[in-house]
C-alpha cells in the first residue's frame, strides 16, 4: 500500500524506446570541427588543443589549464606536480570512481578514506577534520603524520559528487590549518560553482597558504557533461599546469617542440629531462571539445530542466519513498548526475529489483558509486572491509542515478519520471 497521502497509481508503461543513461549530444558542429582537424592533417596534440585550453580557461575563469588524456591523468600528474609520492597520504572519499584512489596509488602514496556527508554524497569536511585532529600528529618538520600508517598527510582530495559542489572554502580552511594541498576531483563539475565562482576558477583555487596549492581535475570522458570520448583538464596555477604538461609529454622540457617539430620553423631536436608519461590530449578530442563548449550553456540548461522534471514529478514522494537531490544554497550544481536515494525501509522492492524494473520500462539508470574501499584490490592493498565507511556504504546501497543526458527530448523525460513515480508508489509497503 502506498503511504496514505499518496493515491494508488496505475501500472507504469514502458517508454517507446530505450532511454540510455548518458549518451552525448553531438550534431553537425562536432562533424565540422572533426573535418577541420582531419583537413589540417594533424591529429594528435597540436594547435587545436591550445585553442581548447584557452576556451576552457576563459569559461572557467581559471588561472591556467592543461588539457590531458583523461581526468585520471590529470589527478595522477596533479599529485606529481604537488610533489606527492612514496611515504605520503592523501585524504579522500570512498564514494567515487576508482581512478580517484588509483591516482594516489600510482605516485606511491596511499589514500586515507574518510566517510561522506549523506546529504550530498560529498566527502564530509567534519569527518576530515576529525581524522586530521584525532588520528594524526605533528611531525618535527611541522607536517602532519598519520599515526596508524606513519605516512605524511600531504593533500585533501574531495570530489564534487554528481556535480554538486564540495565545500571548497571549508576544505581550503582545513588545508590552511593543517598545511595541506587541495586537489579537487572535478570530473562531474564542469560548469558547477559556489557564490558565482566556477569550480576550477582562480577564485575557487586560491592557495590555502604559503607554499600550498589548489588544483582541479576535470573529465571529458564520453559520458561526462563535456564529452570528447576521452580527455581531461588540470586547472590551477601556471607553474603546476605547465609541470603537468611536461610530465604528460614523456618529460620533454618544451612540450610545444613535439608538435612544432615538423613545421617549417621546427627543429628535430629536443631534450628529455626526466621520466615523464604519455598522457597528452589530442586535436581530434579537442575538436569535439570545442564543439561541445559552444553548446555547453544550452546543454547545461537542458540538464537543469531535466532535474526540474524529475524533482517536480517525484516531489510528493520526497521524504516518503525517496530522497531527492537538491542544490545547496549559494551553489550551482552541474547536474552531471541525478542521484535518487530510495528509502528502502518503506519499499517492498530492493534497489536492484527497481533498477531491473526500470530497464524493462526502457529507462537506463545506473548506480554511482560502488564504494572504492570494498573493491578486492583495496581490501587487499589497504585492509579495508565492510562497515569501514557506513555512510558511503548506505548511500551506495540506496542510490539510483537517473538518466540526465541533454540528448533526451523533454517530453520523454516527463514520461520516464511518471513511470518511475508509478513504479515507486506500487512498490510502497
Ligand atoms: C569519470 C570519473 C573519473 C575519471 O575520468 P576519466 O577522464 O575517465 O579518467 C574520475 N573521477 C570521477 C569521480 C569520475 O566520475
Amino acid at each position: 500500500m502506498p503511504p496514505s497521502s499518496l493515491a494508488p497509481a496505475p501500472p507504469p508503461a514502458p517508454l517507446p524506446a530505450f532511454m540510455a543513461f548518458a549518451p552525448p549530444l553531438l550534431d553537425e558542429d562536432e562533424l565540422l570541427e572533426i573535418k577541420d582537424t582531419l583537413d589540417s592533417l594533424w591529429l594528435t596534440k597540436g594547435p587545436k588543443c591550445e585553442v581548447f585550453e584557452t576556451r576552457c580557461r576563459e569559461y572557467l575563469n581559471a588561472e591556467s589549464c592543461a588539457a590531458l588524456s583523461s581526468c585520471t591523468a590529470a589527478l595522477h600528474l596533479g599529485l606529481l606536480a604537488l610533489g606527492i609520492g612514496p611515504g605520503d597520504a592523501v585524504v579522500t572519499t570512498p564514494l567515487t570512481f576508482v581512478s580517484t584512489a588509483h591516482a594516489v596509488m600510482y605516485v606511491g602514496a596511499r589514500p586515507l578514506f574518510c566517510d561522506i556527508d549523506p546529504l550530498d554524497g560529498n566527502l564530509s569536511l567534519e569527518r576530515v577534520r576529525e581524522l586530521l585532529e584525532n588520528s594524526c600528529d605533528k611531525g618535527k618538520d611541522g607536517l602532519l603524520v598519520h599515526r596508524d600508517t606513519g605516512r605524511t598527510v600531504k593533500a585533501l582530495l574531495p570530489i564534487h559528487y554528481g556535480g554538486f559542489p564540495a565545500d571548497v572554502p571549508g576544505f581550503r580552511e582545513a588545508a590552511r590549518d593543517f598545511r595541506l594541498h587541495v586537489l579537487e576531483d572535478a570530473a562531474h563539475a564542469f560548469g558547477a560553482g559556489i557564490a558565482g565562482h566556477r569550480v576550477g576558477s582562480k577564485a575557487m583555487l586560491r592557495p590555502p597558504g604559503p607554499d600550498l596549492h589548489c588544483l582541479a581535475a576535470f573529465s571529458f570522458y564520453a559520458t561526462k557533461n563535456v564529452a570528447c570520448g576521452e580527455g581531461g583538464l588540470l586547472a590551477g596555477p601556471p607553474a603546476l599546469s605547465a609541470r603537468a604538461a611536461v610530465l604528460a609529454s614523456y618529460g620533454i622540457s618544451d612540450a610545444r617542440k613535439i608538435w612544432g617539430r615538423y613545421s617549417p620553423k621546427g627543429s628535430w631536436a629536443y631534450d628529455v629531462e626526466e621520466l615523464g608519461y604519455k598522457s597528452n590530449f589530442t586535436d581530434l578530442g579537442a575538436a569535439l571539445g570545442l564543439a561541445q563548449l559552444r553548446k555547453f550553456p544550452e546543454m547545461q540548461s537542458r540538464r537543469r530542466a531535466f532535474a526540474e522534471i524529475w524533482r517536480r514529478t517525484l516531489s510528493d514522494l520526497d521524504g516518503e519513498l525517496v530522497t531527492l537531490p537538491e542544490e545547496a544554497g549559494g551553489t550551482e550544481a552541474a547536474w552531471h548526475l541525478f542521484p535518487l536515494r530510495l528509502r528502502l525501509e518503506r519499499l517492498r522492492k530492493s534497489r536492484d529489483l527497481i533498477l531491473e524494473n526500470l530497464k524493462t520500462l526502457n529507462i537506463g539508470a545506473s548506480v554511482m558509486f560502488q564504494p572504492v574501499h570494498l573493491f578486492t584490490y583495496y581490501r587487499k592493498a589497504l585492509g579495508h572491509k565492510e562497515g569501514d565507511f557506513p555512510e558511503a556504504e548506505a548511500f551506495f546501497a540506496s542510490e539510483i542515478s537517473l538518466p540526465m543526458s541533454p540528448r533526451h527530448p523533454l517530453p520523454l523525460v516527463e514520461e520516464a519520471a511518471e513511470s518511475l513515480r508509478r513504479l515507486l508508489i506500487n512498490a510502497a509497503k
